[in-house]
């Protein structure tokens, strides 16, 4: 039986007070709370079975090793990757995404070449194409949205030329809540024989993602975002693809064989997993991935969703209040302003009285200048959030609008 009650239960923090009054924490977009259970993993897994991974020939690495690798076949099943070794270890989405603009971009990216991303797209999915064209005088071009906030596929279409190399999108917005049809956006590049990276931070929490059906060239999200530890992430790729790529970073356990008159790589994973990576972070991912498929992630998103529904019912109670992002398909996040009110001013009387909401540009700066708008106040859920938290969060906006208008 999936009851919110008892998945409360699970996440020790959830019960805490601030400033005095119970915490509603409303911030999951930026990270989640984290359940008994994977806590519990880590501290199992430095008390009982530390030891650095692969080479090691004693007891406590070779189990660490074992844990590690368990742990990528646990991503691998949970994205429908058909080999574990598509599954990279990374820091987050960040350094995933980051990896394969260097790498791809030093294999398959030339002088005038191109790459589409969107509008709405997080800094960690600018950036870094950013810095390669740069590098390699490449151009961006970038799909503008609807005035609800859903990608234009027409002019999306109309972006892919001969020359573009890849299509980088978020699967997820974390400023609009939108889902994007990112099947459909592959199929189109692909038609083009053009790669599509997807930025999957957002959708990973909350939707059933299967890599073979979406037909992804690379898929990055982070460990943090789902129940489990920062700094563990995950890049999927293609095999052929990941083996066509130059390695990222140099060190140990990428290489196959090192001399000063040439090195040799290492085969997939580690090609691209350089020093030591975080083997309890990776064992703690799959007890979180373990712990949502136990509560049944059609449970979970059906539960997000009927959040989503209310809370966006309910905002529409407070005058003056707008909504940003308002498509059809969206998951749990709502951002909105209210009249001409800052949104800082918002969050941080939210916050005296207990409730996480985040405000600014959400690490999403030129969505906003597309929008007009400095920032937003922004509510993401998770599983454990629920609609008493809810009602809790439309009284205490009633009376911050009340004393800043
Ligand atoms: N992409 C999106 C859509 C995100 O929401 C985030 C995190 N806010 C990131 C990328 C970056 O994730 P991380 O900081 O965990 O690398």
């Amino acid at each position: 039986m999936f009851s919110v009650d008892e998945i409360r239960k699970d996440f020790a923090i959830l019960s805490q007070k601030v400033y005095g009054k119970p915490l509603v924490y409303f911030d999951n977009a930026a990270t989640t709370q984290k359940p008994n259970i994977v806590l519990a993993k880590i501290q199992t897994a430095y008390t009982t079975q530390n030891g650095n991974i692969h080479r090691g020939v004693h007891f406590l690495s070779q189990k660490a090793t074992e844990e590690h690798e368990a742990a990528r076949s646990v991503v691998a099943q949970y994205i429908n990757a058909s080999k574990s070794s598509e599954v990279i270890f990374t820091r987050g989405t960040t350094e995933a995404i980051n990896l394969v603009a260097t790498s791809f971009g030093e294999r398959f990216c030339s002088a005038g070449d191109e790459i589409v991303l969107s509008t709405m797209e997080h800094h960690s999915n600018i950036v870094p194409w950013q810095l390669l064209a740069e590098r390699k005088s490449l151009k961006l071009k970038v799909i503008k949205l609807t005035s609800c906030g859903e990608i234009d596929l027409e002019h999306y279409e109309s972006l892919l030329s001969e020359r573009t190399k890849i299509v980088a999108v978020a699967h997820v917005s974390n400023v609009l809540g939108t889902i994007n049809p990112i099947k459909q956006m592959v199929q189109i590049a692909h038609q083009k024989g053009i790669k599509v990276l997807i930025d999957g931070a957002q959708a990973i929490p909350h939707l059933a993602v299967d890599v073979q059906s979406l037909d992804a060239d690379f898929y990055a999200f982070s460990g943090h975002k789902i129940y489990a530890p920062t700094g563990i992430g995950v890049l999927y790729g293609k095999e052929d693809l990941l083996n066509a790529l130059p390695p990222y970073q140099g060190g140990g356990e990428m290489i196959d064989r090192v001399s000063f008159s040439g090195t040799t790589y290492n085969e997939l994973p580690y090609k691209f997993e350089a020093g030591t990576p975080d083997y309890v972070g990776s064992t703690a991912l799959a007890t979180a991935l373990g712990y949502l498929t136990n509560l049944g992630l059609e449970n979970v998103r059906r539960h997000e969703q009927t959040l989503l529904a209310y809370a966006t019912e309910r905002l529409k109670e407070i005058r003056g209040m707008k909504i940003i992002g308002t498509s059809e398909c969206k998951s749990g996040v709502i951002s909105f302003l209210v009249g001409d009110i800052h949104p800082y001013d918002v969050g941080m009387l939210l916050d005296k009285l207990g409730i996480a909401v985040r405000t600014g540009h959400h690490c999403a700066q030129p969505l906003m200048d597309s929008l007009g708008i400095v920032g937003t106040v922004r509510v993401s859920f998770a599983v454990y959030n629920t609609t008493a938290e809810i009602d809790v969060f439309i009284d205490a906006l009633k009376r911050v609008v009340e004393m800043l208008s």
